[in-house]
């Protein structure tokens, strides 16, 4: 069936969704069906929702092929009508929002207003993006040579191969799919094989609508051999990559050997320091939300609180009233602020962080159970620098608080995690706050406020093992998704000496 049929008989992506029309099918350009599937399910239910074709090592390749074909055009199309398209996507979002939101809820075990704030926030990423095409594109420089023009402009990568994870799925594909279209690339899309469907197929299908032309946007589902495939397929000339850090270092590697620009987006382990002089209230209110926000399962949760002695009793007091008045359940069809872990391994890791902490010496102030995928927040005390409830990204609701005396001391804690991601500082003393910010190895500091901050017009990144210093969001994203050539124009051709 052609893409122009399946437009006129599907009007709408709710119904589209709603005909399952991808039953074991992916999108290479067009809706086909694969030999193997991956089975969505719900987290909260463990019901099967659909399944999903997984694109083989050699539908990958041919996936390379089509889009190197169909780049060129898009490149050359008018820069007007590439931002139409985009604005087509924005709207288009915009108009089936609550599909989006419910798959999201569905298949990722989000809250529904985690899931509002994605879905917005991503139509305002398409509508950003949309402003790109229609930027200035180079600068003159001037020349040595009598009669030169030198130009430096931006050209597209080429074909962009995106490979996002599965908490933010929408988001975090969106957020390299679309300035990548706009400045003229291809893109291949491998989302995770936990959120195929939100972070994969729906996009597939919107961009189908918004009348990406046929090539130009495709998506591969499927395990980590569909990503690696990507990675080292010929036709890529640049992974971006949001996930762990396990998988980007191995991902750098090949794209290392290959040449591959490569843009990073790892793990964190993000701390909160509370100073003696901060508001308890406003400190409490973001170490709740920095640990507990989509069950704790954000690059930026904040996985250390750092606190001075002089408040540790006071703020950790609030920190569990705040705890045991969040509800878990199933966020579909219950007003819940947490929802499931997205699985029953991921729970197992979190649990065992937990009770590790605790053999060792630590208290369990409130939490430390689970019905289910839903783990109670979860706060510790007596947590100590060397444990791995501390050192590692727990990825779950718990919040580990250590005790500091001097600030020097909870700027060298901070510094010693090899992650750099996010800090949060709160103080009384917001000049200080900021002083202390250009010494902490972190791609971002919020001062007064906690770790979980995302804004489309600030670049954002991290450093170290959460990244190497690649950045997405305003202007960043320009240098992201292009390359820079130097064109120099001389009318009169240059005689040389020989
Ligand atoms: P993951 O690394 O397991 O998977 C991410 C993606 O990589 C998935 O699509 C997966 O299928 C794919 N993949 C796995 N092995 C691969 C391989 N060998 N080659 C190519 N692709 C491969 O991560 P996850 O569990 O989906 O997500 C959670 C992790 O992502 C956490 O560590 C979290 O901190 C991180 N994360 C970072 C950011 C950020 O902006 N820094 C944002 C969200 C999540």
């Amino acid at each position: 069936m052609t893409t122009a049929n399946l437009h006129n008989q599907y009007p709408s992506i709710a119904e589209f969704i709603a005909e399952h029309r991808w039953k074991a099918c992916f999108y290479p350009g067009a809706w086909e069906s694969a030999e193997r599937e991956i089975p969505v399910f719900e987290p909260a239910t463990g019901e099967r929702l659909a399944s999903v074709g997984i694109a083989s090592a050699a539908e990958v390749a041919r996936a390379g092929l089509r889009a190197r074909q169909a780049q060129p055009a898009w490149a050359a199309t008018p820069f007007d009508q590439r931002a139409a398209i985009l604005r087509e996507a924005a709207r288009l979002l915009q108009q089936e929002a609550e599909s989006f939101i419910e798959w999201n809820i569905r298949e990722c075990g989000g809250a529904r207003f985690k899931a509002e704030w994605e879905l917005n926030i991503c139509v305002e990423q398409l509508q950003m993006a949309a402003a790109m095409p229609m930027q200035a594109n180079g600068e003159l420089f001037p020349s040595s040579m009598p009669g030169r023009t030198n130009i430096w402009r931006r050209v597209p990568m080429g074909v962009v191969a995106v490979i996002s994870p599965w908490n933010f799925p929408l988001l975090l594909s969106l957020r390299s799919i679309a300035p990548a279209l706009a400045l003229g690339n291809a893109v291949l899309l491998k989302p995770s094989e936990f959120s195929s469907v939100t972070g994969g197929l729906l996009l597939a299908r919107l961009f189908e609508l918004a009348g990406v032309p046929q090539g130009v946007f495709q998506v591969l589902p499927g395990l980590a051999e569909t990503g690696s495939a990507l990675v080292s397929d010929p036709c890529v000339k640049m992974v971006a990559f949001t996930g762990s850090t396990a998988v980007g270092r191995r991902i750098a590697e090949t794209c290392g050997g290959l040449l591959k620009r490569c843009s990073l987006e790892l793990g964190g382990n993000n701390a909160l320091i509370v100073c003696p002089d901060a508001d308890l209230d406003a400190a409490s209110s973001s170490g709740a939300w920095g640990s507990f926000l989509h069950q704790g399962q954000i690059c930026m949760q904040a996985g250390r609180h750092i606190v001075h002695r002089s408040v540790v009793a006071a703020y950790t007091e609030k920190l569990k009233d705040r705890a045991e008045r969040l509800a878990c359940g199933n966020p579909f069809t219950e007003a819940v602020q947490l929802g499931p872990l997205i699985n029953a391994q991921q729970r197992d890791r979190v649990h065992g962080l937990v009770q590790d902490a605790v053999h060792q010496g630590a208290t369990l102030v409130t939490g430390g159970e689970y019905k289910e995928l839903c783990y109670r927040p979860t706060v510790l005390i007596g947590v100590t620098p060397d444990m791995p409830v501390f050192k590692d990204e727990i990825f779950g609701p718990v919040a580990p608080i250590v005790v500091y005396d001097d600030i020097e001391e909870a700027l060298a804690l901070v510094n010693a995690s090899p992650y750099g991601l996010a800090v949060a500082i709160h103080t009384g003393n917001a000049t200080r706050g900021y002083e202390w910010a250009g010494r902490i190895h972190s791609g971002m500091v919020h001062v007064n406020d906690q770790t979980v901050n995302n804004e489309f017009q600030v670049p954002f990144g991290g450093m170290g093992a959460s990244g190497y210093g690649g950045r997405y969001g305003g202007p960043a994203n320009f240098d992201e998704f292009t390359e820079r050539q130097w064109v120099s124009l001389t009318s009169d051709p240059i005689q040389y000496p020989f």
